[in-house]
Order: structure tokens, then C-alpha cells, then sequence
């Protein structure tokens, strides 16, 4: 056969399904040559329409219309699930994501009679525990894979659960969870993409004339911190979706090394050539909430003037986001379980930090 493994990335325009789309068609991707679906709701983008893979426009919230387009493709192997819908409660995020996920589960499972994996993605709030909670109820870190769930709500534990239960159904059908931190990434139609906000600030400072300065903690400005490269997790997906010793497990995924934002900034503010603001050690916090309210207008004047990807602000700057990431301390992770697995791969963060703005500035999403 010209394919030995059929793909169906479920929110493949996100910050890591826009990864599994680059990734996954190339040549020496292992368990390839790989044939690739990918869903989104939206119409596919430019920025994602080099990727030689179908692209399929269905809200998996909708069980009909996900029954029926993608209950039609019989030849997927494996489903990576990259994607989560916001509510205002956790008790809504849990209906909701446990919904989503089990329309599409319900669409395949039946249907595919050579799937072979389900691949899901989750995170670090599964040691966290939902946003509502934040700094209530977390593990003490550093995080690893055995620690019991909190007791409390949690939307991953729901998709879980859903998983653990829908791999019965199927004789051989394994599973992965994947727990990334804060994702480095690219992809301007990302709920939650802080090097993608980032770029934007410092775009409106430079714009304005105005010093680029840490909208953040002292916390988060001094603290170390961990992040996840969106390359680096698709790479985990895969081998989890190819190597018999990583069947039924969850791994965390994070790039293996520490850093500290406060070296992060000169380096964000060196590639727009904007005046470092660094930390105000003595003023108040600044939420980018609060300061970026108004900047609609300036975003449309700087995307004209620049000659910039038309994009909506809102879209490619999720403000809340950053506020909440740079609330407090981040919590660490261990990958030594993922390495004990067999899974070496790594992430220089700095370099990372670098590849994603460079990302960025190639499909001018910022100048
Ligand atoms: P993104 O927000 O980056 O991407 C979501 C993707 O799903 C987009 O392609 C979006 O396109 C699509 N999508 C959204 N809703 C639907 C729908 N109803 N039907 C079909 N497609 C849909 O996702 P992430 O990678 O951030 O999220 C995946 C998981 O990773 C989540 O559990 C998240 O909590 C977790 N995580 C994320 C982190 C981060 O920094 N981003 C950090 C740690 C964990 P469209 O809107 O056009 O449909």
C-alpha cells in the first residue's frame, strides 16, 4: 500500500495539530509513509495550507455533523486529539470537552476497522487542577505521571475516563495521554498561545514607542520555568503512536531544561528591536487584559502598514492567558518517566523561544 498509517489530527490548525500536519506527512516520520485527516471549524488558512494533508471543516461539538463527516472515513489508524473548549465553569468544561471528545470517538471507533491508537493530549492542570482552582489544590512539584488525581473537577479527567472506557471497545486499541506545560508554538488561531501574544505586545510597543515591559509577577519574572515545544510534544505523539513500550500510558512532556523570563525578555525585545521595560520593581501590575483593550484599531493600522496576514487581535492575542501564566511561580515537571519509556527528545528553550517568533515573522503574521 502506498500509506502504512492513516493520521486524523482533531484541531489541526492549533499549536500542536499545526506541529502533527508539518510533521507527520514528511518522509522519515516514523510509522510513515503516513496519509493525514485534520479537523478545525474554521476554513483552512493560509499559514496551515502547505501541509499536504485534508482537510476536513467540522465542529466535533455537533454529534450529528461529526457522526457524518468523519464516520465516512473507514482507513484511519491512529487520532491524535489536540484541542479543548472553554467554558466559564469546570463542571461545563468537563460536559463539554467529554462531549466533543466522545463524538468523535463514537464516529471512529465503530467505523475504522484498522484504528490502531488514540492519542490525547492534556496538560499540566492535571496536577494543577482547572483554572477556577489555581493554587488551591496543586501536587507539590515537580510533577510525575504516578501522582493520584486531585479531588476535585477536572475536564482531563473526564477525557480520560472516556478514553480508558472507549479503548474497550475495540480489541488491541491502545492509548497515550500526553501532558505538556506552557506551549511554545505557533498558530494564530490558538485559545491559548503566549509566544504568539508576545510577539503582538511587543509589536504595539515598538508601534507606540512605548517600553516593552514584563506585564508579570516577580514570581514569574525571577522563578525558573518550564515550557513545551509544540514540535517537540507532536514528536512524543508519534512515538507513543509507533513504539509497543509506549502503549497505555500517560507521559509528561516538556522540552528538559529550565529558564527564567526574566533572560526570555531581552531576548523577545532584541527580535522586535524594542526599548527592554524589563520588571517594575516597585509599580503595579500591569494586566495586558487592561492595557490591550483598546488596541483593536493599532493592531488593524500596524497589520495595513506593515503589509502583515489580516488577522483579528483578539485572535492572535490571547491576553487573559498571559495574565494567568505570569500570575505566580510556574510548577516543574519531571520527564523521567518519558525518558525511562524511550522518548529522549529534547528542547534548548532559548533556541525554541527563537524558532517560534522567527515562525511568526515568516508567515508575517507580525513584522
Ligand atoms: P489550540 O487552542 O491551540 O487549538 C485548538 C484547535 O481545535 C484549533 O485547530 C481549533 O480550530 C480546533 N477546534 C476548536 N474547537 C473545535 C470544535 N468544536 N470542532 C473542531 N475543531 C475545533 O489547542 P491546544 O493544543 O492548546 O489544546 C489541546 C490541549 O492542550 C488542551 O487540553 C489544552 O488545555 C492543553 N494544553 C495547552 C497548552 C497551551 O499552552 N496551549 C498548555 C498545556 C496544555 P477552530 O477554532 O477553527 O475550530
Amino acid at each position: 500500500p502506498k500509506y502504512q498509517s492513516t493520521a486524523l489530527i482533531i484541531g489541526v490548525t492549533g499549536i500542536v495539530g499545526n506541529s502533527l500536519a508539518e510533521i507527520l506527512p514528511l518522509s522519515d516520520t516514523p510509522g510513515g509513509p503516513w496519509k493525514v485527516y485534520g479537523v478545525a471549524r474554521r476554513p483552512r488558512p493560509k499559514w496551515n495550507a502547505d501541509h499536504p494533508i485534508e482537510y476536513i471543516q467540522c465542529d466535533i461539538s455537533d454529534r450529528d455533523e461529526t457522526l457524518t463527516k468523519l464516520g465516512g472515513l473507514h482507513d484511519v489508524t491512529h487520532v491524535f486529539y489536540v484541542t479543548w473548549a472553554s467554558r466559564s465553569s469546570e463542571s461545563e468544561n468537563c460536559e463539554i470537552n467529554g462531549k466533543m471528545f466522545k463524538n468523535v470517538l463514537d464516529a471512529m471507533i465503530p467505523n475504522s476497522p484498522n484504528l490502531q491508537h488514540l492519542s490525547l493530549q492534556t496538560g499540566h492542570k492535571h496536577y494543577l487542577g482547572p483554572f477556577e482552582l489555581y493554587g488551591k489544590v496543586a501536587h507539590d512539584p515537580p510533577f510525575h505521571e504516578d501522582l493520584p488525581r486531585l479531588d476535585v473537577p477536572n475536564f482531563y479527567y473526564t477525557q480520560e475516563d472516556i478514553l480508558f472506557e472507549s479503548v474497550k471497545q475495540k480489541e488491541g486499541l491502545t492509548w497515550s495521554v500526553h501532558r505538556p506545560g506552557l506551549i511554545f508554538g505557533f498558530s494564530p488561531y490558538s485559545m491559548m498561545n503566549m509566544i504568539g501574544a508576545l510577539c503582538v505586545y511587543a509589536t504595539i510597543c515598538k508601534h507606540e514607542g512605548v517600553p516593552f515591559k514584563f506585564p508579570g509577577t516577580k514570581e514569574a519574572w525571577d522563578q525558573y520555568y518550564v515550557c513545551s515545544d509544540a514540535d517537540l510534544i507532536a514528536e512524543q505523539h508519534i512515538w507513543a503512536a509507533v513504539d509497543p513500550n509506549a502503549k497505555n500510558e500517560a507521559f509528561n512532556i516538556s522540552n528538559g531544561d529550565v529558564f527564567k523570563w526574566k533572560h526570555f525578555w531581552k531576548v523577545l525585545g532584541e527580535q522586535f528591536e524594542v526599548e527592554d521595560g524589563g520588571f517594575d520593581e516597585g509599580g503595579e501590575r500591569v494586566s495586558l487584559v487592561e492595557m490591550m483593550k483598546e488596541k483593536g484599531g493599532v493592531w488593524d493600522e500596524i497589520v495595513r502598514e506593515k503589509g502583515l496576514v489580516v488577522t483579528k487581535l483578539e485572535e492572535v492575542a490571547v491576553w487573559w492567558f498571559v495574565d494567568w501564566c505570569f500570575g505566580g511561580e510556574c510548577m516543574l515537571d519531571t520527564m523521567n518517566k518519558s525518558k525511562e519509556y524511550g522518548f529522549l527528545g529534547f528542547r534548548n528553550s532559548k533556541s525554541s523561544l527563537i524558532f517560534w517568533i522567527d515562525k511568526m515573522k515568516g508567515y508575517k503574521i507580525v513584522p
